[in-house]
């Protein structure tokens, strides 16, 4: 990651010494590098060159509004889940027409506000079953307008991933079942508020090997020809995100090779591309900051106790994810490496970033960065503990700014209202 390298012994993110961004932001802190986004947006659209394309950032990877708005000011458009993300997307200056509404569980109200976004409305919603096809008919009904629709399909291909991010499995909750399409899509051309745009497929997540996503284009093609025989007006085919990264020790897909994958079956359609990357586009530009505030020595381990923990970043306690933990200050050259646990102070067990990992000698009051933590890391942060969500800053060059604060008790207690029949009582 050229992003985050060591120049005169010090971690830096692009030009900006870790160090001095943990002394003026305090720990943990979110840091991210401009310049990784970048990259990363242009190496796909460039992959893509040629091809119609829309790339709807998948913003729950990342919602920081910085982030979003870098990314629309690239080009790109958003993939939202939900309600909130639609007004984060526009309030960060993404077009309504960019915009696409994914999710099993869109309610009605949630409906109406991506029918009236803009004065367009959004460019599609992804519908996940027949419940919800009716309903989002009945709200567009009801606003005199139809609902630009693509279903999502289901492809029953296993994506070979972790089985809490595999979504294109017959026994996932995601999607309708390919061998019912023909009949949903003819049920869905016949409702009053339903206008068939498209296709939609997402397998899963952290995909690191393109066989089953050609798999899942190859069946995406043949419905797609189905439906057009069946008198179906196709006219965007929505491929999903799950482009996988390093971690560890992955061999991520190039890019290009996926995007030839679509050149060979999908561009022949002629049809819109609509693709929906979050991890591969934010993952690696993004690192925790973290200081050490104990080094403490078990009978059998070393442990680190850090000032992050869980809350700020849960991917491996829910997916026993990696992540790779470097010390800010280089280490020195020959080095003693041993094993350690490096864990966060939240009184959980599973409050436990690596264990048993090699690292350099590492004191305490000592920086580190948890890597590749610019993915489903700060987004999905709590507040467990009452610990105040992490801030975040943004890199670029030798400039950085920071993009959420971190809350005081204030902020944190902004929303609670003690009963009268407490707040009357005289301790
Ligand atoms: C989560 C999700 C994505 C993004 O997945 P990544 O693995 O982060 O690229 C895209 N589309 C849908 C429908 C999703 O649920």
């Amino acid at each position: 990651m050229p992003w985050f390298a060591y120049r005169n012994g010090v971690l830096c993110a692009e030009a900006v010494p870790l160090d001095h961004i943990a002394a003026e932001v305090g720990t943990p802190a979110y840091v991210y590098s401009t310049a990784a986004l970048t990259d990363r947006y242009r190496s796909l659209a460039d992959a893509f060159a040629g091809m119609p394309v829309l790339i709807a950032y998948a913003m729950k990877a990342n919602s920081n509004l910085a982030v979003l708005r870098h990314f629309g000011a690239l080009g790109a458009g958003a993939d939202v889940v939900s309600g909130g993300e639609l007004q984060l997307a526009l309030k960060a200056g993404i077009a309504p027409g960019k915009i696409i509404f994914a999710g099993v569980g869109k309610t009605r109200d949630e409906m109406a506000l991506a029918l009236k976004a803009g004065n367009t409305g959004i460019a599609q919603f992804n519908v996940e079953s027949e419940p919800e096809l009716q309903a989002l008919s009945e709200v567009a009904a009801g606003l005199g307008l139809r609902a630009p629709v693509a279903i999502r399909i289901n492809p029953d291909i296993d994506a070979k991933t972790h089985k809490k991010i595999t979504t294109g499995k017959a026994e996932n909750k995601f999607g309708i079942s390919y061998r019912r399409a023909q009949a949903v899509y003819a049920e869905a051309a016949a409702l009053p508020g339903i206008n068939i745009t498209g296709v939609h497929v997402h397998i899963g997540s952290q995909l690191t090997d393109l066989t089953p996503y050609e798999e899942t284009f190859q069946r995406v093609a043949e419905l797609v020809t189905a439906l057009r025989i069946a008198g179906h007006d196709i006219r965007r085919v929505d491929l999903g995100g799950g482009l996988g990264i390093r971690y560890n020790d992955e061999t991520p897909p190039d890019p290009r090779a996926y995007a030839e994958l679509v050149r060979k079956h999908i561009a022949p359609l002629g049809c819109e591309i609509a693709l929906e990357p979050g991890r591969y586009l934010v993952g690696n530009a993004g690192l925790l900051l973290t200081r050490v505030t104990y080094v403490k020595s078990a009978d059998k381990k070393t442990f680190l106790i850090l000032d992050a923990g869980m809350n700020d970043l849960v991917r491996p306690a829910m997916y026993e994810a990696y992540h790779g933990v470097v010390p800010v200050k280089a280490p020195e050259s020959g080095a003693e490496i041993a094993p350690v646990d490096i864990v966060g102070p939240v009184c959980e067990t599973g409050d436990t970033f690596a264990e048993d990992r090699p690292m350099p000698p590492v004191d305490q009051g000592d920086l580190l960065a948890i890597l590749s933590a610019g993915a489903y890391s700060s987004a999905m942060a709590s507040t467990y503990n009452a610990r105040p969500l992490a801030p975040e800053v943004m890199v670029h060059g030798d400039r950085f700014a920071i993009t959420r604060r971190r809350p005081s008790i204030e902020d944190m207690t902004a929303l609670e209202t003690l009963p009268a029949w407490l707040s009357e009582a005289k301790a």
